[in-house]
């Protein structure tokens, strides 16, 4: 453990007392300041935008400056508007029905801050993939401790100065460091801690938390699948597998992982995407809106994996391009029926590679999707409404877009997470703003209340409630 890392795990502790401590003399923030912290969420992000941009192409090496805009700062720019317009409602005590034998009375369930929470975020999205459960739980009246991916230096430090513009460490702190770091964090007794990252350090993070009896919201991946039925044209599925697959270079938790189309069909999807992508980066090697391999270990990781594939035999499509010499890009690439014990469909891909193999129809490829773990989203091609709520209603995902990848993530009124493997619990929208404050219930009787009857000696109580 380096000197820097002893250091963060000796400041935590004393970082996690004061934000108790400043929490239990609020306890409940009131709205208007949940406006400010929303409005200053949304004010850093649109001040340090350019420098959002520069920090990402820091840590990738190449990071499309229009895909951080796109996926970052826009992203987050309308999640704090979102929040903001909704808040006040979300607030609100929801009045439920009160029984017949229990009236008169008041019954409703009031939204309270859970208290100090942690929130844990990795490098694929470094940006948005933190400010946006912290924005939840800003929203939701909570202190917030935050322990970035050291996979991204130049954001966490950023994200770091950003935050202490307008936050004191007792109400949003920044903890740096990488997995040994990590462990010491998820060993605080939050009130929630919300991870997202592998399913690996998921089972390890989610035991901690355990200990402590903390909630945990664990934001996972896994092989997200399309399934693609008869009726679409597989011509045409290039324009939107290019675009899910070779954003941020494949770097996305809800990207394609791989596609099953009907017999026959595999070779036009396959062309039609390499087509696409081509249009999009004539020089995917030259081309600054092609994002690099975030780190060595990955990089390598992602070239093994294809070379596997090709020496079982499997056919390999790339993108034309020139020589990327040592910037870690590798061209898009899409790999032909690759076999089923390999490690491209063994394990999440994580990078710009896709495989496409052929089902032997819905119930096969339903079948073989069902025979994996859980996946984050599954993507259905099928013209026919009738096919894609088959395929929606046989299977099983965190989430799921009918024609199209990864759009559902930006609709903030749907909650977004994993099932099974791929995650539990949810946010974006009012689902963040549920996660990060408790469900309180609450009973008011008047002074007098017929509940008083109902008491020892039972008497002709007992006769009565017995009949
Ligand atoms: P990772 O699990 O390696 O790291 C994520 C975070 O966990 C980092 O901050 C890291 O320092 C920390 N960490 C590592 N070891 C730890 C430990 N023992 N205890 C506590 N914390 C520890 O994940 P990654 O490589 O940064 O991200 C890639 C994975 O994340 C992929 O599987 C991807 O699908 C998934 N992901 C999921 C979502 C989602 O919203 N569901 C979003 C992005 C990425």
């Amino acid at each position: 453990m380096s000197d820097l890392d002893s250091k963060q795990i000796e400041r935590m502790s004393a970082v996690f007392q004061a934000q108790k401590a400043a929490f239990e003399g609020e306890r409940h923030r009131a709205y208007k300041d949940r406006i400010r912290d929303i409005d200053a969420i949304a004010a850093l992000t649109v001040k340090h935008a350019e420098a959002i941009k520069d920090a990402a192409a820091s840590d990738f090496g190449v990071r499309s400056r229009c895909e951080t805009q796109l996926s970052e700062i826009a992203y987050m720019a309308s999640a704090a508007k979102h929040t903001r317009r909704h808040l006040n409602s979300w607030m609100q005590k929801k009045k439920v029905a009160v029984p017949g034998n229990l009236k008169p009375g008041n019954a409703y369930i009031r939204r309270e801050p859970k208290g100090v929470v942690g929130i844990i975020s990795p490098w694929n999205y470094p940006f948005q993939l933190a400010f946006s459960p912290i924005l939840a739980a800003l929203a939701a009246g909570c202190r917030v401790m935050l322990k970035p991916s050291e996979f991204t230096p130049a954001m966490s430090d950023l994200m770091k100065s950003m935050l202490a513009e307008e936050f004191d460490e007792n109400h949003v702190a920044v903890i740096l460091g990488g997995p040994a770091v990590g462990e010491a964090f998820t060993k605080l007794p939050y009130d929630h801690l919300f991870y997202t990252g592998s399913t690996h350090v998921g089972r390890i993070v989610s035991k901690a938390a355990a200990e402590n009896l903390t909630p945990v919201t664990l934001e996972l991946g896994g092989k997200s699948p399309v399934i693609m039925a008869d009726d679409f044209p597989a011509e045409k599925a290039g324009e939107t597998l290019a675009f899910g697959k070779f954003l941020n270079a494949g770097q996305t938790c809800i990207a394609p992982d791989y596609v099953l189309t009907p017999k026959g069909k595999s070779r036009t999807v396959a062309e039609s995407t390499i087509a696409r992508v081509q249009k999009a980066y004539p020089d995917w090697a030259t081309d600054e809106d092609y994002t690099a391999v975030v780190s060595d270990k990955h990089y390598e990781r992602l070239n093994s994996m294809i070379e596997e594939a090709r020496s079982a035999g499997a056919e390999i499509l790339q993108a034309e391009g020139s020589d990327p010499g040592n910037a870690r890009k590798i061209a898009p690439t899409v790999v032909l029926n690759p076999p089923e014990d390999s490690r491209l469909m063994q394990e999440e891909i994580f990078g710009p590679v896709l495989p496409i193999l052929e089902h032997d129809g819905l119930d096969d490829a339903m079948k073989r999707v069902n025979a994996k773990d859980r996946p984050l989203a599954l993507y259905v091609y099928a013209k026919s409404k009738k096919t894609a709520r088959s395929v929606l209603e046989g299977t099983i995902s965190g989430g799921a877009v009918v024609n199209n990848t990864m759009l559902h993530y930006s609709v903030e009124d749907l909650p977004f997470g994993g099932v099974g493997a791929s995650g539990s619990g949810a946010y974006h929208g009012e689902y963040g703003f549920e996660t990060f404050t408790h469900a309180r219930s609450v009973f008011e009787t008047p002074v007098w209340h017929p509940s008083r009857l109902i008491q020892p000696p039972y008497g002709k109580i007992f006769d009565m409630i017995t009949k």
